[in-house]
């Protein structure tokens, strides 16, 4: 949590907060909405590895929030600041997304205390294979119990050495892949798990953008073309929701804020290029296409029409959030803006789309990766054998029809290729997501819109998903 000279709530308190002001507006019974809202377990193990020549000693947290549907899901940070606090509230946060987007999972979390770049290659692994053998032991990694997936600081190269590390105690376990997810390709992954996040973003500014009344809220027209954008953070999430903005909806990337300070460039950054610079150099410093700020921090309250923080909790909090000049804020990463900021920013009618909606392209797409390794058939272009006659008479005639008709118009190639051999695995994957995110957005829409007591989407959201974990208790008799 950034730090802040105004008291804030922690984290997990922050989230208890958004939970109870959905949960007031609802109808639950007071047994309920305490089961609803706490965290189950969190284990704490602390472990030792053989570095440079000595024992050091590790903590790390797996914790589960609900578990109204099996397995539990959720990533596994890598971070000095990873504390029980955190995990506790990022699990939550688990359970009320999964349930949002209707991906079938309860809420779980994990991480470790450890800075990846302070070691090399083989001594993550070592790390990371000795903090999976204790969660593996407790069944807290098992695909049909808690199915992990990268987070900040982790990504497929963890998710590998985890599955493996699985398959090599689990070695009966026919469905060992799906014990992990965002693994790569070679290893059990899917087509478009690494960039599902930033591509889940832009699939819910898109829906966001398709409905005249909820851009007046916003006190934006028009469409994403030519949208000044400023981005908190340029990691996976940060870096594909800003590429895929400026490259495929005409987006203007004006601000990028980074560890290292902040660019700008009213002309709008190339996210790519910035990128090579960033993997040259470690940093945003220097880069010769825009003006550096040193007070990173300060390009977070410039004039923008969205704001995208992607990185840390609690970076729009009580110091600056009225400094916050943005119409639009997307929430990428998970609790970026702190409880008291939000209600601020309620009050003055910056509308908010929630982390609990905006980042859940990451898990919906983990949901397709994990269906994927448990029904051991390969996704996409799976009817090509047994349609193939029935396409080819349909594209036979069609061309005879256009001829008949004295038509100059024939069947594309890439059409033909379509229709023969059915869409690839990543088409299957990006119209999933995107209908997905349009679904989930329709339903947390319906209170924002037509509840007077509902005045923001966060609470929207939260009470969509509230109301599907209690229907899922319910339904246990519980
Ligand atoms: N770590 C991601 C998140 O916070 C992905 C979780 C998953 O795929 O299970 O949503």
């Amino acid at each position: 949590m950034a730090s802040s000279a105004q008291s804030e709530p922690t984290f997990r308190e922050s989230v208890d907060h958004m939970f109870n002001r959905a949960a007031d507006r609802m109808e639950l019974s007071p047994g309920l909405r305490e089961k609803i809202r706490v965290c189950n377990s969190t284990y704490i193990v602390r472990f030792g590895v053989r570095l440079r020549g000595e024992m050091k000693t590790f903590v790390g947290y797996r914790s589960v929030h609900s578990e109204h549907m099996e397995p539990v899901k959720g990533g596994i940070r890598f971070d000095n600041s990873v504390s029980q606090d955190e995990v506790e509230a990022l699990a939550s946060l688990m359970t009320f997304k999964c349930a949002l987007v209707e991906a079938p999972f309860g809420g779980s979390k994990g991480g470790l205390c450890v800075d990846p770049r302070e070691y090399d290659e083989r001594e993550m692994e070592m790390i990371t294979r000795r903090f999976a053998y204790e969660l593996i032991k407790r069944d807290l990694i098992n695909p049909s119990q808690n199915v992990p997936a990268p987070d900040m600081g982790t990504s497929e190269r963890e998710m590998a050495w985890i599955a493996d590390q699985y398959a090599r105690m689990a070695t009966t376990d026919i469905n060992a892949r799906a014990c992990v997810t965002g693994k790569p390709l070679n290893a059990g992954g899917i087509h478009g798990r690494v960039e599902a996040t930033g591509r889940g973003v832009q699939y819910a500014l898109r829906e966001f953008f398709r409905h005249d009344e909820d851009k007046r809220r916003a006190g934006l027209e028009g469409d994403l073309d030519c949208k000044r954008i400023i981005v908190q953070g340029l990691g996976n999430v940060g870096y594909h929701a800003a590429k895929f903005l400026a490259q495929e909806d005409g987006a203007r990337i004006v601000g990028i804020v980074e560890r290292d300070g902040a660019i700008w460039n009213e002309k709008g950054i190339a996210v790519d290029h910035l990128r090579d610079h960033m993997n040259e150099t470690g940093g945003v410093k220097d880069y010769p296409h825009a003006t550096f700020v040193e007070k990173g921090e300060k390009v977070l309250e410039e004039e923008c029409d969205i704001l995208i923080p992607a990185a840390l909790e609690g970076v729009i909090n009580l110091d600056n959030v009225d400094r916050i000049k943005a119409k639009l804020i997307i929430e990428a990463a998970n609790g970026p803006i702190t409880s008291g900021a939000d209600d601020k920013l309620r009050e003055r009618g910056v509308v908010v789309i929630p982390d609990l909606y905006a980042n859940a392209g990451g898990v919906t797409v983990s949901y397709f990766e994990w269906v994927k390794n448990l029904s051991h058939i390969r996704f996409g272009r799976m009817q090509r054998r047994l349609d193939e006659r029935r396409h080819t008479l349909v594209v036979d005639e069609l061309e005879r029809l256009s001829s008949a008709l004295g038509d100059t118009w024939s069947v594309s190639e890439s059409f033909k290729d379509k229709y023969m051999h059915g869409a690839t695995e990543l088409e299957l994957v990006l119209s999933g997501l995107d209908d997905t995110m349009r679904e989930a957005y329709q339903s947390m829409r319906k209170p924002w819109i037509e509840r007077e007591d509902v005045t923001d989407l966060r609470t929207a959201a939260y009470m969509v998903a509230i109301e599907r974990v209690a229907g899922a208790y319910r339904a246990k008799g519980l």
